[in-house]
């Protein structure tokens, strides 16, 4: 039986009232402080809300209530081995779930949060084990958004939130994608615009004095040096598009697809973007001439004339191209573009995130032009 899920619309976004007409959806539009009283509330009664990050939409729940935290594994259809990240909103709450955390956690939560990186610290036994899929470490980070603090400050418990997408799919980065893919699941659902950083935090755990890179996001390897002696990447993320590729049939576990569209995403990269861009054309012919519909992302106004659909995701720079990554992508979606044809971006560490997450997207169709 569906449920109605409540939106509340905290900003005067259009978007979302005029779009969530088919689905189970009472809008109710009120200040943020009442929305925000409402939905803690929920929260604490062992509901489901979904609720704004800097990162993606998270959908979240009491991080110590196992009922509420297998209804989240249900909504989203998420397999119950992967571990929620437990989202806190100050330092104090860290003790209801995790031991004391040493130095160089210390230090990485004062340079770092509130803010996209997510730390593994050893787990409470009180903790249910289903959040951390029954491993030893929970990870936990402080969310930089004013509603997720203000949520979490008021349910005053930490909130368990992966992203608030149906587990598969590209990430939600407004409350329009959540509802797409949640309405009638989940108890509610909290408007607050645009995701800005737009994919998911960096996850690391600390290895005695090294940083273990789980899983990249926009704080890079870079930012980390100063913490630790010494940051690798854990093995099964290998760095460039060069080891992606050359890595891909050897490793077929890596080859699960996830942020992914529907349609077949194939990802463009190379030093010439002369010989990127023929590439992609010859590409998109192929694609129209067995009769699929097409969609083009690129990173300059280059215009493919055979493409169903086409859109400029962003320019080089690595901030535009996450926050803009998963809109595309949910874009091809509703469109129903079969073929996606996308220009990868420039192989560096600050591009590491996106590639990452479009290596999976694509399921590894990664095309390099020399
Ligand atoms: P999501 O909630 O969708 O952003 O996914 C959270 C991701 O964080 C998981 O897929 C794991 O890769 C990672 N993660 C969360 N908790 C743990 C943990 N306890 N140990 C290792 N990785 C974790
Ligand atoms: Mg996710």
């Amino acid at each position: 039986m569906p449920i109605v899920t409540k939106l509340w619309v905290t900003q005067l976004d259009h978007d979302v009232r005029d779009n969530s007409g088919t689905h189970p959806i009472e809008v109710r539009q009120i200040p943020t402080e009442q929305a925000i009283a409402q939905a803690a509330e929920m929260l604490s009664e062992g509901g489901l809300i979904a609720f704004p990050t800097e990162t993606v939409y998270g959908l979240g729940a009491s991080a110590l209530d196992a009922h509420a935290l297998t209804r989240v594994f249900e909504a989203k259809g998420r397999p119950q081995d992967n571990p929620l990240i437990a989202h806190i909103s100050d330092l104090q709450q860290l003790g209801q779930i995790a031991q004391v955390p040493n130095t160089i956690a210390q230090r990485l939560m004062e340079a770092f949060w509130p803010g996209p990186l997510s730390i593994l610290l050893p787990v409470l036994s009180n903790v249910p084990k289903i959040l951390t899929a029954g491993l030893d470490y929970v990870a936990v980070r402080m969310p930089d958004h004013p509603l997720a603090l203000a949520l979490i400050a008021k349910a005053g418990m930490p909130i368990a939130a992966p992203s608030a997408n149906v587990s598969g799919k590209p990430s939600p980065t407004t409350a329009l994608h959540v509802v797409g893919d949640l309405a009638g699941r989940i108890d509610g659902i909290l408007d607050g615009g645009s995701c800005e950083v737009g994919i998911e935090s960096t996850v690391i755990e600390i290895v005695e004095d090294t940083i273990v890179i789980l899983r990249p996001g926009k704080i890079t390897r870079q930012d980390l040096l100063p913490y630790a002696k010494a940051v690798l990447f854990d093995p099964y993320l290998k760095q460039g598009i060069e080891a992606h590729t050359a890595m891909t049939p050897r490793a077929p576990g890596q080859k699960y697809r996830h942020y992914a569209p529907q349609g077949q995403l194939n990802v463009f990269f190379g030093e010439s973007v002369h010989n990127v861009q023929s590439m992609m054309q010859s590409a998109l012919i192929q694609a129209k001439q067995v009769g699929k519909k097409t969609a083009v992302l690129t990173l300059d106004a280059h215009v493919f004339t055979h493409a169903d659909w086409q859109q400029q995701w962003g320019d080089e720079k690595a901030e535009t191209l996450m926050q803009q990554l998963y809109g595309a992508l949910r874009t091809c979606d509703d469109l129903r573009s079969e073929v996606i044809i996308a220009q990868g971006p420039p192989d560096d560490e600050q591009h590491h995130a996106l590639i990452n997450r479009l290596l999976k997207a694509s399921g590894g169709n990664f095309i390099t032009v020399s």
